[in-house]
């Protein structure tokens, strides 16, 4: 059976997004209940400058904290070489920057063109290297961004050869806008790959936007990708289109994967329930999902004595 690594962002990219701070127990409730659900690798936070994002205070506790459950990857994002060192320092596994395939994104976010962004990139690699972390280079707006509209594909090819001659261990195509379709996810993923080798192109981070998501993840499944981004009750929204849904939904992710008999490792009615800790924490923020308001399907013996 093929394993499918599901990596959870929802503490990072889900609680970056929305304005209220979760008390710092209530994240470590989460992080423990889906990783006690079979959830292997969590992104708990974010190393950016606590003046910049108060949500993200405390990731050097949750790292921590998360870095005592056996069996969990536990994952940071870092804007830059400081995050890096920061993240080091707290005993991360393994880290990632944001590498905006769109300049105009890039300078507007983060104040850095690409060549700018490949130095940033190179100063992380060394530190992830000296540390032992894992270290990947998110390619975000790589399937259109809401500034420069389309992005060129060979911009996108050209730019993950760049970042794995900077010393990225491993690259990620991030849909941020919610432009991406399933042609232009197989045509992108087998370009990237041809360029730096498929042991390095090995992830998604798709949106939900457009209701495209699960679609796109079905084609990066076929092109041989093993590691989707998603994040609890789609937490956080869609940051460019309000109240629309934003990151793929984990449960409805893991729904289809497991239906389709591979190997998530992780337990559905399980993750169904860690929602409530969301919803008592964060009273009143959208959560999202078609499986929680559906309900899981039926076992296959169950359905066959229907
Ligand atoms: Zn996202």
């Amino acid at each position: 059976m093929t394993r499918i690594l599901i990596s959870e962002v929802g503490p990072r990219d889900g609680l970056q997004s929305i304005d209220r701070v979760m008390p710092l127990a209530a994240k470590k409730a989460w992080i423990a209940a889906e990783a006690a659900a079979g959830v292997r690798e969590i992104e708990v936070g974010s190393f950016v400058p606590p003046s910049l994002l108060p949500q993200m205070a405390d990731t050097a506790e949750l790292v921590a904290f998360a870095r005592t459950i056996a069996g969990l990857n536990v994952v940071a994002l870092v804007p830059n070489a400081k995050g890096a060192a920061r993240a080091a320092e707290a005993g991360a596994h393994g880290i990632s920057i944001p590498f905006s395939m769109s300049e105009t994104h890039s300078i507007k976010n983060v104040r850095k063109d690409h060549r700018a962004m490949l130095a940033e990139i190179a100063a992380v690699a060394e530190i992830a290297q000296g540390a032992g972390m894992h270290f990947a280079v998110g390619m975000s707006t790589a399937f259109g961004c809401t500034m420069e509209g389309a992005v060129p594909e060979d911009r996108v090819v050209r730019l993950a050869e760049a970042a794995v001659a900077a010393g990225a261990a491993e690259l990620s195509l991030s849909d941020t806008a919610g432009y991406a379709d399933p042609a232009q996810v197989r045509r992108l993923v087998r370009g990237v790959r041809a360029a730096v080798g498929a042991e390095r192109m090995t992830t998604l981070h798709l949106h939900n936007t457009r209701g495209l998501g699960l679609a796109n993840v079905v084609a990066g499944l076929e092109e041989g990708i093993t590691t989707f981004d998603a994040s609890l009750g789609g937490l956080g929204g869609c940051p460019f289109a309000p109240g629309a849904s934003g990151n793929l939904v984990t449960e409805d992710l893991v729904l289809m994967l497991n239906a389709m008999g591979l190997d998530t490792g992780v337990d559905l009615d399980k993750l169904l329930a860690v929602r409530a800790i969301l919803a008592e924490a964060l009273p009143g923020e959208p959560l999202y999902g078609f499986t929680p308001d559906a309900g899981p399907m039926l076992d296959y013996s169950e359905r066959l004595h229907a």
